[in-house]
């Protein structure tokens, strides 16, 4: 998942490397999420205070909003 972000924040987009990373999963495993790539993401250590911080609906639409930034950038 790592390098699949470009060794990048999915949430800042900061630049990272690998020690500063904070994998985590999109859904939660007790929530039905696997480990699979698709469930995970590549956070900086700030971006994962941030969002631990918050509930996990707004880290869900934070995440949405992220894709379509990310998608528009690529395109
Ligand atoms: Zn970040």
């Amino acid at each position: 998942a790592f390098k699949r972000d470009n060794c990048k924040c999915n949430r800042c987009g900061l630049k990272m490397d690998l020690k500063d990373t904070i994998t985590v999963f999109v859904k939660d495993i007790n929530d039905g999420g696997g480990y699979n790539f698709e469930n995970l993401i590549s956070l900086c250590s700030d971006c994962n205070k941030i969002l631990n911080s918050q509930n996990p609906n707004s880290t869900i639409s934070n995440l949405e909003v992220n894709d379509k930034l990310m998608f528009f950038v690529e395109s």
